[in-house]
């Protein structure tokens, strides 16, 4: 029952995310590359041409394509600025834009919900973090994929530049995406300015590759002070489970060891740099919903979402954890 249940969920969820109006954006592409070569009053009358095509895009398109046309569209506002009737028009498709992704964001999230009453009960998240692994990654997503489970994968921005097509798979596949540093430094031991470069820009990193920013972060070695608080500039998330992955380099003992300790509500940490932790998900998945516990990524687990998100800018979960 269970299972089905998550099954039709996804399939739901993905057949929403999946299609895609290719005139539509040939439009938009029309209506970008004409911009500069006519007058001001059919400029008008493109704009409502294209505010219409951008409600029919968003409505039909995933959150990923909708983003990184908004992207676009900020880019070719902050050209204009010279111009300000340009630059208001361009404003004015941007909010259109924003409303539809917003809109489009709670239509998921109001359909997840409703099959999601059964599963909410008993929930963990699986984190993997040091990645993306050009092999160890792609394996565990088929892994995640057969199992019809979800993760959230804390990647380094070095790696995301190496290997960008598999952090677009995550994303693509329905896992979370969160950002952990550029290149793996302890956050308290370098300058503030550090910790502050080293987050934006593993942000624009994640984003150029996926087309969405991570809306949580984890610091390397679960180490945090003030200045990461004060730069996070999301959610900071260490674990409730610990497994000890890169000790024990043994998939069915990381498994066993998941299964019989975790609890509802817990983040479980593990690594997908090790192939013996990927391995270990499918043992691990199915134990786990044996005992009838199903799959969140971490901003569902913490709650997290578009009205809250400003609330939650550098607190702490699991709640009262301190820096490791
Ligand atoms: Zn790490």
């Amino acid at each position: 029952m269970l299972n089905n249940f998550e099954k039709l969920k996804i399939l739901v969820i993905d057949w929403m995310l999946n299609r895609t109006k290719k005139v539509i954006i040939a439009l938009m592409a029309i209506f970008l590359v004409s911009w500069n070569s006519s007058s001001f009053a059919d400029k008008e009358q493109q704009l409502s041409k294209a505010t219409k095509a951008l409600q029919e895009l968003a409505n039909s398109q995933s959150v990923i394509k909708s983003n990184r046309l908004l992207k676009k569209l900020q880019s070719l506002q902050a050209q204009e600025q010279a111009n300000s009737q340009k630059a208001t028009l361009i404003q004015s498709l941007i909010e259109t834009l924003e409303q539809s992704i917003y809109i489009k964001k709670n239509e998921n999230r109001t359909l997840a919900h409703e099959f999601d009453e059964q599963l909410i009960k008993k929930r963990v998240a699986l984190t993997f973090d040091d990645g993306p692994h050009p092999f160890n990654t792609p394996y565990l997503l088929d892994v995640l994929k057969e199992k019809w489970a979800k993760a959230t994968f804390y990647v380094n921005g070095n790696k995301v530049k190496k290997y960008p097509e598999i952090a677009r798979r995550i994303v693509e596949e329905g896992h979370e995406i969160g950002n952990h540093t550029r290149n793996h430094p302890e956050l308290t031991k370098v300058a503030s300015s550090t910790v502050k470069r080293q987050i934006r820009e593993t942000d624009e990193v994640i984003f150029e590759a996926t087309g969405v920013y991570p809306t949580t972060m984890r610091p390397p070695f679960g180490s945090y002070n003030h200045h990461v608080k004060q730069y996070a500039g999301m959610p900071i998330i260490m674990r409730d489970l610990d497994t000890l992955d890169r000790r024990v380099r043994n998939a069915s003992l990381v498994a066993k060891d998941i299964i019989h300790r975790a609890s509802p509500e817990d983040i479980i940490l593990l690594h997908d740099s090790h192939l013996t932790s990927a391995e270990a998900m499918r043992e691990a998945i199915d134990g786990l919903r044996a005992k009838d516990f199903s799959f969140a990524t971490v901003s569902e687990l913490i709650w997290l979402d578009a009205d809250n998100k400003n609330n939650f800018d550098g607190l702490v979960f699991p709640k009262g954890t301190k820096s490791f």
